[in-house]
């Protein structure tokens, strides 16, 4: 009874016409059953969060995003429309400041605007503050059980702790946790997970299913508001693609926090990368989701790239060069696969948007070269035309392709920096 009250409070708190439409049409059907109003909407994506993309320009790409109340991570805000974020989590010891801030900060340069870092012990808070001072992103603690550990996190300057209120014993022990959060202006993380779900839930409904998670997010969120605490946003995660899309678009209806999106324990970075596109990147394209965290057995610094790549294909974040290549196949004019792999090794550094197409022939490089920044199409005899901004500009010969492409490149973004004085990351007080 208690919980039915808290559930209906919330969804007054919610002003989302999204959240109006039936859960079948919009998850199957997320934005060509909208209409124009609710396309309109001012807290769909800003315009300069958009790649190559102009909002109503073409209403087939657009996304409406779900209203949810912004709360700060740090100097990060995260959710009313604010960029949405990619984080990672470190998998050093966190007790060893020097190899966590090593990682760190190759997050940091594939583009990570959060990091998580575990403190399952004390040594690990007792890193926390020099790691906290020498990275440049916000740090979010992960704490499970021990709430002394979240305790020191917050002293130590952790921008956000990751823990279940639920699951640290007692109602005081919450009130201790959102003193220290409060005082030292932490954000809370809230992370219901399908294989952790609280005994009772599992009973209640025999296995982990969408309305176990949801309820269980809404019970921990319970703890924090009887403490007034609100700076919270959630994550109901599961492993299951189907499960957790509808825990999350479930939850998306029920509360108003931003929503932290992952399909957890993906898996390795070919399959965990679908998994995890599928799952997310349905919920992204449905308008759901604040801040993404693509979950790989692989370096973080693949999911961040993982997490940009996903955003990039919705339209809602750019970031880097944005490659358009084909499989290749007899009629080639250059070895397309291995010019790709060349080239993105290459241009990791350039964080400038912008769009390069390397087709292997004539049949389709033409007309890709039109719609991006840098073009190469192979033609014959080891000579390939390329094109500058959609039309065609000189030839280079195979040996000199790879190089001769990277400088272009980076010309190009030189003077795409040079003209442009606003990015989407000037809301982080960082350049994208
Ligand atoms: S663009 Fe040309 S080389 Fe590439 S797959 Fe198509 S036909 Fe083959």
């Amino acid at each position: 009874m208690h919980k039915q009250k808290l559930r209906i409070g919330l969804i007054q708190h919610q002003s989302v016409t999204f959240a109006q439409q039936p859960r079948h049409t919009r998850l199957a059907l997320p934005i060509a059953r909208r209409t124009a109003k609710e396309r309109a909407c001012p807290l769909s994506i800003e315009p300069e969060t958009m790649s190559d993309h102009n909002p109503g320009l073409r209403p087939w790409r657009d996304i409406m995003r779900r209203t949810s109340r912004q709360i700060m991570v740090g100097n990060v805000p995260v959710g009313g429309g604010a960029p949405i974020t990619v984080q990672t989590m470190t998998n050093t010891l966190t007790s060893d400041p020097v190899a966590t801030i090593d990682q760190i900060r190759r997050c940091e340069e594939a583009g990570a605007d959060l990091i998580r870092v575990s403190c399952p012990d004390t040594e690990s808070t007792a890193a926390l503050g020099k790691i906290v001072r020498a990275a440049r992103i916000p740090i979010i603690a992960d704490i499970h059980f021990h709430y002394k550990r979240a305790l020191e996190a917050a002293d130590a300057g952790a921008a956000c702790l990751r823990i279940n209120p639920g699951n640290i014993g007692s109602s005081e022990r919450v009130g201790e946790v959102v003193r220290a959060a409060k005082a030292n202006g932490c954000a809370i993380r809230i992370g219901v997970n399908a294989g952790s779900l609280e005994k009772d839930l599992l009973e209640k409904y025999g296995e982990p299913c969408p309305e176990a998670l949801v309820e269980s997010a809404l019970d921990h969120i319970k703890l924090l508001q009887d403490h007034d605490f609100h700076e919270y946003k959630v994550a109901v995660k599961a492993s299951d693609v189907f499960l957790a899309v509808a825990a999350y678009a479930q939850l998306a209806d029920a509360v108003d926090c931003p929503l932290h999106l992952g399909i957890t324990e993906a898996g390795g970075l070919i399959g965990g990368t679908v998994k995890s596109a599928l799952g997310i990147g349905n919920l992204l394209w449905a308008g759901i989701g604040d801040t993404i965290r693509v979950s790989l057995s692989a370096e973080p610094e693949e999911e961040v790239r993982v997490g940009y790549e996903i955003l990039k294909s919705l339209g809602l974040r750019t970031r880097g060069v944005r490659v358009v290549s084909c499989p290749s196949c007899a009629r080639q004019g250059f070895d397309v696969i291995r010019t790709v792999q060349a080239l993105e090794e290459a241009l990791g550094h350039i964080k400038t948007p912008m769009s390069l197409s390397v087709l292997g022939c004539v049949v389709n490089g033409p007309g890709e070269a039109r719609e991006t920044d840098i073009g190469i199409t192979g033609g014959g005899n080891g000579k390939h035309m390329v094109y500058l901004s959609g039309v065609t500009d000189h030839h280079v010969a195979d040996a000199d392709m790879i190089g001769h492409i990277v400088k272009l490149v980076e010309a190009k973004a030189a003077e795409i920096d040079a003209g442009s004085s606003v990015s989407m990351d000037v809301t982080h007080g960082k350049a994208a």
